[in-house]
């Protein structure tokens, strides 16, 4: 171990991360040749490098399944929401209903017409929020956008 060598090992780490300029690199190099040690070195800090670079390519895949699991979350919570939607549709026709058996006063030509209205718009309103809800999970390119 000569005082240089202090100095390349240094450069050793800075050349595999490829911040050397030409020339420094080429000294290196040259030293690295003469010099077992610093060969050593390199082949030490080499394998440390390999490992960080392979844990750099896992950082992705733990994107990948965080994303994952945001998006069987989002599903799932979107579907618990039309679910509990429709659920409480019916829970409110079906209380209409039992009112409009239990006092026929309710039983009018204007209340049948107005509960019609009302059935035909919370008819259209599911069918149409089915229809996004399908069109959104079919659609290949929503989880890019985001
Ligand atoms: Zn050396």
């Amino acid at each position: 171990m000569t005082p240089a060598c202090t100095r390349y090992q240094t450069d050793g780490m800075r050349w595999l991360d490829g911040e050397l300029d030409a020339q420094e690199a080429g000294h290196y190099q040259a030293h690295v040749r003469e010099c077992d040690e610093c060969r050593r070195e390199l082949a030490a800090l080499g394998r440390v490098v390999r490992m960080t670079d392979e844990l750099k390519l896992r950082a992705p895949d733990d994107e990948f399944w965080k994303g994952y699991w945001e998006s069987v979350y989002r599903r799932s919570e979107r579907r618990v929401g039309f679910v509990l939607l429709v659920a409480g549709i019916l829970a409110v026709l079906g209380y209409a209903f039992v009112r409009a058996v239990r006092s026929p006063e309710l039983l009018t030509y204007e209340g049948i017409s107005v509960t019609l209205i009302l059935v035909g718009l919370i008819v259209i309103f599911i069918s149409v929020a089915r229809e996004r809800y399908h069109e959104h999970k079919n659609d290949p390119y929503k989880e890019v956008e985001r």
